[in-house]
């Protein structure tokens, strides 16, 4: 394991990183993470430690009732006050609920209170939606 190295070249038998050393390598593993834009904490909007913003139920940012946030940028709490992970399955739902909350604060509509949840398929969503 070499945590923390920044890799520049991966090839058949061997990787190289950027402080210039050559590690030999029969198999090589690549993953990926990621992690949240910058763009937000740069704002004043209020923030987690990892640079998500804080919204409530309806998406709605908690220090600025006029942002709204879905996807990755927003730490979105589902089902058992536990955060929903980034994701497809979670953004799109969190796109949803906020275009729904947006659409009922204009029109005087129903305000949707049902928390968001990662969504395993669309259909599903829908059908919690119906
Ligand atoms: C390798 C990989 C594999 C993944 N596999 C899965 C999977 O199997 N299932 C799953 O559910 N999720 C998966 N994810 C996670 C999923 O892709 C993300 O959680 C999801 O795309 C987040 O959607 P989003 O709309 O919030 O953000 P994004 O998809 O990142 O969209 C943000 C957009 O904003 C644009 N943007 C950035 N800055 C600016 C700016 N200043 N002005 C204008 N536009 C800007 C970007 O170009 C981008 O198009 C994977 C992610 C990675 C990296």
């Amino acid at each position: 394991m070499h945590e923390h190295t920044a890799v520049t070249a991966v090839a058949a038998d061997r990787v190289t990183t950027a402080d210039g050393r050559t590690l030999p390598a029969a198999v090589t593993l690549w993953t990926a993470g990621f992690a949240v834009h910058p763009l937000a904490a740069a704002t004043t909007l209020e923030t987690t430690g990892t640079g998500q913003i804080v919204v409530d139920d309806t998406m709605r940012s908690v220090s600025h009732p006029d942002v709204y946030a879905i996807g990755d940028a927003a730490l979105v709490m589902g089902p058992g006050d536990k955060p929903l992970r980034m994701s497809c399955a979670s953004g799109v739902p969190t796109a949803w609920q906020a275009a729904d909350s947006v659409a009922a604060r204009l029109t005087g509509g129903k305000i949707p209170t049902r928390r968001c949840a990662t969504s395993t398929s669309v259909s599903h969503w829908a059908a919690r939606r119906a």
